[in-house]
């Protein structure tokens, strides 16, 4: 059994309002421990394609088509080929890498995806009766480019929402885009009843997304800076035609004479209450008074205790 440390022994997570317990030697708990060390912030998610294929298809491809033959495409395309497609060839070549594990090592971790995304696992159609292979081919660096820039802009002009923040989370969710551009080999996979098919993927390593998506920024940077607000334009162009659907389809009603006044019921103000009438006056006895009244006490008092006794 490993060591587990007293001073983590019974512990809250340490996000604050999180209420679940700390796992291990961690300060987090498991959800936030993996959001911090898959995807850079103890918040941070995957960014899922589905969300990503409009601005693919309506933003990034047509700016791509158009600007194909622009310097600045061009040498951003190179710069993709050679971080993202060339090492991944060799699949022989093991990076060094200061030497360390393979888990702790991020280049050969980075090596690894980069090389399964050149070579990837051709896809099982099933059929009955004949299986099919499709094979899909090596990614290439136009990909790598479009991806980059849907990540950005579904980032950048997401407001805050997509992701925790535009800088480790940003990096490391450009490198996990591109690691599933091409499937990952299957850990397992099982057949539940009303379900179908369950198929349980490798999760490709934080640390190489990360190295991956460093890379990239650091390369792409003039481009992504110039490229950002024509997207941008393209985005809202396409928001702003659709926002013209919002017009009303039936003519709004005719305006008819101003109508009669209703004469609007006269609300009586309420009676006052009467007023509770003051304390009333009382005279001052006399000092004759006063005698009388004591002395009636006194005979009153006389006869009460007589009475008890
Ligand atoms: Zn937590």
């Amino acid at each position: 059994m490993p060591y587990r440390s007293p001073f983590y022994g019974t512990r809250l997570c340490s996000i604050k309002m999180c209420p679940r317990m700390n796992v291990g030697n961690s300060p987090f708990c498991t959800r936030h421990r993996k959001g911090l060390a898959v995807f850079g912030h103890h918040e941070g998610h995957q960014l899922v394609s589905r969300d990503l294929s409009e601005l693919r298809r309506d933003v990034v491809m047509p700016f791509l088509r158009e600007h194909a033959d622009a310097p600045a495409t061009v040498a951003a395309l190179a710069a993709c080929e050679r971080i993202a497609i060339i090492p991944g060839k060799d699949a022989e070549f093991v990076p060094w890498g200061g030497g360390k594990k393979l888990r702790k090592n991020p280049e050969r971790l980075l090596h690894r995806e980069l090389v399964r995304l050149q070579h990837p696992p051709g896809k099982v159609r099933r059929n009955p009766g004949h299986d099919t292979v499709k094979q899909v081919g090596p990614l290439t660096a136009l990909e790598v480019l479009a991806e980059i820039l849907c990540v950005w802009v579904n980032v950048w002009s997401g407001g805050g929402r997509n992701l925790p923040d535009d800088g480790k989370s940003l990096t490391y969710a450009i490198g996990h885009r591109i690691f599933a551009l091409r499937p990952a080999s299957i850990r397992y996979s099982v057949w539940i009843e009303g379900k179908g098919q369950v198929i349980s993927r490798r999760m490709p390593g934080g640390q190489a997304a990360r190295l991956l998506g460093e890379r990239l920024r650091e390369a792409l940077k003039p481009y992504l800076g110039q490229a950002y607000p024509l997207l941008e334009e393209r985005r809202m162009a396409a928001a702003l035609q659709q926002n013209h659907m919002r017009t009303p389809l039936r003519p709004p009603k005719p305006v008819t004479a101003e109508p009669e006044p209703t004469p609007s019921p006269v609300i009586a103000p309420r009676p006052l209450a009467p007023s509770p009438a003051g304390p009333p006056a009382v005279r001052p006895m006399t000092a004759e008074e006063r005698r009388l009244a004591y002395l009636r006490d006194r005979e009153e008092e006389a006869r009460r205790s007589s009475q008890s006794s």
